[in-house]
């Protein structure tokens, strides 16, 4: 029977025997002594091979290890405050399971070769708490979201429909005809408030992002709830209200965690809800105050948005954009003409934009007249979204958070690949 580490620490009995299985995380000779840390998914542990004290095979196995080894050992537990976790394994017997080659990853390596080795890469202990960590944040969405009483669905992929505009699409072949991987899984969920009312959507999207930036993937995890009978001020506190639960939970739950990850839990424990908001005209006067060059009429960029959110320990919702810059499917604001009934949410400290939300256009004739402007055909591809206006449609809201924008918030990431294990950029499609 094998521990996991983990177990080993929490029982914390001294004298007791226990076999542990893993890899060889760190290793060192001192004459007849050879120290090996193990790693599992649950920690690490450091054990002491002593060649008088095993059998032969042991102290050949234990000598040949190289680091990332897999390796069975079966020890006792002695108390060593030196030792990681203040428990060291006295071993008795080394089962050397795949010595395989000299691993190629060692210190100050390169970020690019880092990347080109990603693969064994993600078993480092920076990586392996970074996915960690985002299954937990992914655990509390759906937890949320659950607790609301949403249904999750799952959309299509492959779509005829292009929702974000033409620019960043991935094109494919299906069967002889033009389609394309989906930008956004928007339009579907509203076809699924019609049967569901309140539903989200956690699936890929894919984006063809021609520059590089450090907040932009080409493929990544898009979560949209959609809910009907929502105003844009229900859609703003449901996502200020999501938010916060999940970074309070991490908080709570996590914190070792989210220190390991380079966050201070204390930084997040001011998350709390209401979050501060910002008319879009007020926002620009806002950066332009500070030092930014921002015209009315223009979006944020990520310049913008940091020096906008320089000043604030949460998220800022920033609304109300000129409708002109924004996506077709957005409802003008009847109270300020020109205006959509939409919203943005930045995270602090130049993290930037998390969310995008707004109230959709729910009328048949808007939404043609709309669809016109934009220049597409309300009888082509995207009949089918029309449609839904023509029967029993509803006022509705929604919005789409980037998984891996929210994660490298949380836990305070460099770069937003670090939010995913294997990362698509336009650099990149390897591993
Ligand atoms: P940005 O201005 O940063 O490019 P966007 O306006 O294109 O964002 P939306 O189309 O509103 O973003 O998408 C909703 C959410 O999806 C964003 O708020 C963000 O969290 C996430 N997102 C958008 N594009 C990407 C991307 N290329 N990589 C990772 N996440 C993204
Ligand atoms: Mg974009």
């Amino acid at each position: 029977m094998f521990s996991r580490i983990s177990e080993v620490f929490k029982k914390a009995e001294e004298g007791k025997k226990v076999s542990v299985r893993g890899w060889v995380y760190r290793e060192r000779t001192s004459g007849n002594l050879r120290f090996l840390v193990i790693r599992d998914a649950s920690g690490v542990l450091q054990c002491a091979v002593k060649k008088d004290k095993v059998d032969e095979k042991s102290w050949k196995g234990a000598s040949d290890a190289y680091i990332e080894s897999s390796i069975e050992i079966t020890g006792t537990t002695k108390k060593d405050d030196r030792a990681p976790g203040g428990f060291e394994l006295q071993v008795e017997k080394v089962h050397l399971i795949s010595r395989g080659e000299p691993f190629p990853i060692s210190k100050d390596l390169s970020e690019e070769f880092l990347l080109d080795v990603r693969h064994l890469w993600l078993r480092s202990q920076k990586m392996t708490n970074i996915m960690k960590a985002r299954y937990y944040i992914e655990s509390y969405l759906h937890e949320f979201f659950d607790k609301e009483g949403f249904y999750e669905l799952a959309p299509p992929i492959i779509t005829k429909s292009q929702c974000e505009g033409g620019s960043t699409l991935f094109g494919m072949d299906y069967f002889g005809e033009k389609a394309y991987l989906t930008q956004s899984s928007q339009l579907y969920a509203e076809v699924f408030i019609f049967g569901l009312e309140k539903v989200y959507v956690l699936a890929p999207s894919f984006r063809a992002e021609k520059s590089r930036t450090i907040r932009h993937l080409a493929e990544y995890w898009h979560l949209e709830p959609e809910m009907a009978w929502y105003s844009e001020e229900d859609n703003m506190k449901l996502q200020e209200n999501m938010v916060e639960y999940v970074v309070q939970k991490m908080v709570k739950e996590h914190s070792d965690l989210l220190e390991a990850c380079g966050r201070k839990p204390d930084e997040l424990k001011q998350v709390k809800t209401p979050f501060p908001r910002l008319d879009y005209e007020d926002a620009v006067e806002r950066v332009n105050e500070l030092g930014g060059k921002m015209k009315k009429g223009e979006d944020f960029g990520a310049d913008e948005e940091a020096v906008l959110t320089k000043e604030y320990d949460v998220p800022l919702f920033v609304h109300n954009f000129p409708k002109d810059i924004k996506a077709f499917y957005m409802r003008e604001d009847p109270k300020k003409p020109g205006t959509v009934l939409n919203n943005d949410l930045l995270a602090p400290h130049g993290h930037g934009e998390i969310i995008g939300g707004s109230e959709r256009i729910w009328e048949l004739d808007e939404l043609v007249t709309r669809m016109k402007e934009f220049g597409l055909d309300p009888d082509g591809d995207m009949k089918w979204y029309v449609d839904l206006r023509r029967y029993g449609s509803v006022p509705h809201s929604g919005f789409g958070l980037g998984v891996e924008r929210l994660t490298k918030w949380i836990l305070n990431l460099d770069h937003i690949r670090d939010a995913i294990p294997l990362p698509r950029t336009i650099t990149r499609c390897y591993p």
